[in-house]
């Protein structure tokens, strides 16, 4: 059976390659010759800095507080966030707890830096390290001792409350990501009053990376949907492994160093810088999606309905987005063959439709729909995995089947056009 490629960008479900379309970008950092000469970068500068964007050279801005989008275009429903150095100021109570227990076990105190240098997720690591004779279940039973009669002294971080009622405000679903034990982040969110803030709470994970891919699978969630926003390396390595846009704020229980070098796709001061990025991805997010889709006939005069997971399993039109620089026409011709493998002929343009957040699609949206009539001479419809099924239909039964809001619209407009 012959496959046809999966559209990068369709209306009805295309998926985006992870790192492929539109993820390449060029940043160019002004930096001084004596930066240059001494080979480092000082961070505050480089946060406060302007940085220069170009998107797949379509677009060039500048923009101060280290913002770079990676993906133009994306529609971000879903904001992942870890707890400790992220939201919560908690470095000063961790490391009193992790030298207590340290010091049980016989095992010299570390300063701030020295454990910001050698803290990592997953702590194992850490621990194995510094005390390789104890067992992890020793350990996190102490920590747990020592750290508990001290959590009130956690703080949220400047701009951490903003943050959250901004991502409510624009109906992002906000998911809480974190390695901490479930019984603290109760209590600390608690008494902090920000526990109401989130739709989903992850907790006790140790490995965010497996957990990240596995849960939004679960959740049926497209990776080119959601940003995870950190404080450390693992934070970006899992958010990356997993498709996702990754932010970093800095200052919290990673170095600045190590997270450079990890390469995130924004680099912000703190949780308050990003409320920035949220706002400037919107900004992006906002502008209305051209689409093409076309009733087609084929020479028995029946039409042709897809049904899609995308648009709640109601009977539409094929169709997809106009990819930059395309003819409408072109995309449309594109698009029939990469669904359904038909190739059109007679393309009549009918109407524009405001799809403004359509009901029946999976996530906010707001398309602008180009509808079109076409023919088929041929009736073999070979599906790729954007439609679950297609039905040929004759035209007075379509408007008896459960088609999505836009596709009834269309169908009642050219059967009233035909009489
Ligand atoms: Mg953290």
């Amino acid at each position: 059976m012959r496959r046809v490629r999966a559209s990068r960008h369709s209306l009805t479900g295309g998926r985006p390659k992870a790192g492929g379309y539109l993820s390449s970008y060029a940043v160019s950092k002004k930096t001084t010759p004596r930066q240059k000469a001494n080979n480092t970068i000082n961070l505050n500068n480089f946060c406060r800095e302007h940085w220069s964007i170009k998107l797949q050279g379509f677009k060039e801005k500048s923009c101060a507080g280290g913002l770079f989008v990676a993906r133009f275009g994306d529609m971000i429903t879903t904001v992942l966030l870890d707890w400790s150095g992220t939201l919560a100021d908690d470095l000063a109570p961790v490391l009193e707890a992790t030298n207590l227990v340290l010091n049980d076990l016989g095992v010299a105190s570390l300063s701030r830096d020295e454990f910001r240098a050698k803290f990592r997720l997953p702590f194992e690591g850490f621990w194995k390290e510094l005390t390789p004779q104890a067992s992890m279940d020793q350990l996190e039973e102490a920590y747990h001792r020592h750290f508990v009669p001290i959590q009130h002294r956690v703080r949220l971080l400047p701009g951490a409350r903003e943050f959250l009622e901004e991502c409510t405000s624009h109906g992002l679903r906000t998911v809480l990501l974190s390695s901490i034990h479930p019984l603290h982040f109760e209590r600390q969110s608690a008494g902090l009053g920000v526990r109401e803030f989130f739709a989903e709470v992850c907790t006790g994970v140790r490995d965010k990376a497996q957990f990240l891919r596995e849960w939004l699978q679960r959740r049926e969630i497209e990776p080119q949907e959601a940003v995870f926003i950190g404080d450390m390396v693992h934070d970006i390595e899992a958010g990356r492994a997993a498709g996702v846009l990754t932010c970093t704020v800095l200052g919290g229980f990673d170095t600045d160093e190590k997270l450079l070098a990890a390469k995130p796709d924004f680099i912000v001061p703190s949780i308050a810088g990003a409320a920035r990025v949220l706002r400037l991805v919107f900004a992006v997010n906002r502008l209305p999606v051209a689409t093409v889709g076309a009733l087609v006939r084929n020479a028995d005069g029946r039409w042709l309905l897809v049904r899609t997971k995308k648009w709640s399993g109601t009977w539409g039109i094929p169709g997809g987005k106009i990819e930059p620089g395309e003819r409408a026409e072109a995309a449309l011709e594109r698009e029939l063959f990469e669904e359904t493998g038909l190739r059109l002929r007679n393309i009549e343009f009918v109407m524009v439709q405001d799809a403004i957040r359509p009901v029946e699609f999976h996530r906010p949206a707001h398309f602008l729909l180009l509808n079109y009539t076409a023919v088929s001479d041929s009736s073999l419809v070979v599906l790729n995995d954007e439609a679950e099924e297609y039905v040929w239909v004759l035209p007075e039964q379509a408007l008896r089947m459960r088609l999505n809001q836009p596709t009834a619209r269309l169908i009642e407009h050219v059967l009233s056009r035909n009489e």
